[in-house]
């Protein structure tokens, strides 16, 4: 017997607005729908180079406090190229900076709903 996946992490509906930008839409099989900009889901990217990525920054986060700020760096609004489905446990996006080795799971994607239910259901006790 596979162990029971909790059903608010298991999408009813994925739509990918590839063409117009907007970015992802999934309804879960709970009710909820969450929608990402692919801005965002970049950043969320969970590929092993992009974790690193992100601990770095917090790093040189960390040692900048309290010194001077660093200026915002320049980015261009990243939008996705391409997203096709992994089997049926995730969706993996090409972006438009090249970037194409994130692969979404559909559990990630549920923990990172930008909403604040979702917020206080799976990220706070996580911390
Ligand atoms: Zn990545
Ligand atoms: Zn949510």
């Amino acid at each position: 017997m596979p162990i029971p996946i909790d059903i608010r992490k298991r999408p009813a509906s994925v739509k990918v607005h590839v063409s117009t930008g907007e970015g992802v839409e999934i309804t879960w099989s709970d009710g909820h729908v969450s929608r990402y900009d692919f801005p965002y889901l970049r950043d969320h990217c969970p590929c092993a180079l992009c974790n690193d990525e992100r601990q770095k920054k917090d790093k040189f986060a960390e040692s900048a406090a309290g010194g001077a700020s660093a200026l915002p760096m320049f980015k261009p609004r990243v939008k996705a190229k391409s997203a096709n489905a992994v089997g049926n446990y995730a969706v993996q996006i090409e972006f438009t900076d090249g970037h194409a080795t994130g692969i979404f799971s559909f559990e990630h994607l549920r923990e990172i709903c930008p909403c604040e239910d979702c917020a206080r259901a799976f990220r706070q006790a996580s911390a």
